[in-house]
């Protein structure tokens, strides 16, 4: 490991910059070449590169160069101010993980997945994320410059919309976009494009989860004021060396870390933190076989939802599994599903979810979400499938509790308008899943008994084509 600086003062001053800023100034660019080995990416999975940033200093530029050996070696790139580098430190500045091999922070205009604002002078660290390292090794070579020059005001996160006008908010099923990516982390398009695809796709919400960062939500500030529909919910995607969460409801700019490695319990401290910012933790592609995409953490309590389906990440029966254990065990967590879509041609309704809430706000929605009145729809043509549960003269939808004596029989009706000859799976605690026919409308009435635990339903077009799943009914003691 050694550093090396290069002499000589460099005179940087951008055309615009000379008619304002006439003190503008670089100083002399740092270059540090440091090698890492497999045995440091499980030693340290991050490691943190020192280096100062002078008083006075407007803009920031980093850059990162190595051999990436056809995709043995990838390093992740994201940045800290002065203070400390614990878990959940306010001193992160930003992320852009491996698909990038820069940025640029200043106080008004950024890289994307980097926060804009005041460079405080001090002690930086560049971090570095060794996602992959090959078995030579790795030399990582940083050049770190600074500008000086007047910092300008500071932007500014747009703050969530806390409420639409109430004529537009109906109560019912409403069709979200819970996991999407931008340019600020490894997708293809801005945030306000992300909003304009999912309006025209017909969804009712969206929530954009961008990796490791919440700075979209700056960008969007800078956008012309936001449509009612889709309501925009701002999130994350937690992405952590043991799985990736998405985090919905996040505010000002607000971020949950992600340096927590597989095994480690610290995990509750993560969705503690997203919880006391007001998000929703919720694990994505659980059954992902991709490198450090599965979920290899503890659901530890304050989990509230896990994707059952997600379209980049295809392993949904593994994810069922997961997610049945779970039910079995008495947990109640929501199962959602997302297209995690980051470009096109990719459709970004495969999956969606429906939500049955009281309006579109976010409150409303993530309560919904939370009290798992949700179904996983594959398209956004679909029709949302309607299940109700009789036991009785009690009744309950998807979400709900029913209470039943001792042994009873229960009357299932479903209708999935569209699914012509299509078919009901029943899954639930009592053992092997019923498979029944649905009719030439679409509908079944289903008589058999229940026991206590869950019920869900998945329905499937005649080919099997799997349409939906719908949350469990929970069936509990009168
Ligand atoms: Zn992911
Ligand atoms: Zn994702």
């Amino acid at each position: 490991m050694r550093a090396v600086r290069i002499a000589g003062a460099v005179l940087v001053v951008s055309a615009l910059a000379a008619a304002v800023l006439v003190d503008a100034r670089a100083e002399a660019p740092l270059t540090i070449t440091r090698h890492y080995t497999p045995a440091d990416r499980v030693s340290g999975r991050y490691q943190y590169v020192p280096f100062e940033v002078p008083a006075g200093t407007a803009t920031l530029r980093v850059s990162s160069q190595y051999d990436r050996v056809d995709g043995d070696n990838v390093v992740d790139l994201g940045v800290f101010e002065p203070g400390p580098l614990d878990l959940g430190t306010h001193a992160f500045r930003g992320y852009s993980g491996g698909a990038k091999t820069g940025f640029e922070i200043g106080a008004r205009e950024t890289s994307s997945g980097y926060r804009p604002g005041p460079l405080p002078p001090g002690q930086w660290h560049v971090m570095l994320g060794l996602y992959k390292v090959a078995e030579r090794g790795v030399d990582v070579t940083l050049t770190i410059e600074t500008e000086a020059g007047p910092p300008g005001p500071a932007a500014r996160p747009l703050h969530v919309p806390v409420a639409i006008p109430p004529s537009t908010a109906p109560a019912g099923w409403l069709m979200g976009a819970l996991h999407t990516h931008t340019l600020h982390s490894d997708g293809t398009v801005s945030p306000a494009e992300i909003m304009r695809i999912t309006r025209d796709a017909g969804f009712d919400f969206v929530a954009i989860t961008d990796h490791n960062n919440t700075t979209h939500t700056y960008e969007l500030a800078r956008d012309a004021a936001l449509p009612a529909r889709p309501l925009w919910i701002a999130g994350e995607e937690v992405t952590t060396p043991g799985g990736h969460a998405s985090v919905w409801g996040l505010d000002h700019g607000e971020w949950v870390d992600f340096r927590v490695g597989p095994g480690d319990r610290r995990i509750a401290d993560l969705v503690g933190a997203a919880r006391r910012l007001g998000g929703l933790f919720s694990v994505n592609h659980p059954a992902s076989t991709c490198v450090a995409c599965g979920w290899e953490h503890a659901f530890v309590d304050g989990i509230e939802a896990m994707e059952i389906s997600n379209g980049r990440h295809g392993e949904v029966t593994g994810a069922l599994a997961m997610w049945d254990k779970l039910l079995r065990s008495g947990r109640r967590i929501t199962g959602v599903g997302s297209s995690d879509w980051h470009s096109a041609p990719n459709p970004i309704d495969v999956a969606n979810v429906r939500v049955y809430s009281p309006a579109l706000t976010q409150d409303a929605i993530l309560g919904a979400i939370r009290a798992g009145r949700v179904i996983v729809v594959n398209g956004a043509q679909e029709a949302t499938p309607q299940v109700v549960v009789r036991a009785g003269n009690r009744t309950a939808g998807i979400g709900d509790s029913l209470a039943i004596s001792e042994s009873t029989v229960a009357t299932i009706d479903v209708h999935a308008p569209g699914l012509v000859y299509g078919r009901l799976l029943i899954v639930g605690n009592g053992g092997t899943p019923v498979d029944v026919p649905l009719d030439d409308r679409g509908r079944a009435r289903v008589e058999r008994p229940v026991q206590f635990g869950y019920v869900r339903f998945e329905f499937r077009r005649q080919d099997q084509w799997p349409v939906a799943y719908t949350n469990p009914v929970y069936i509990v003691r009168q």
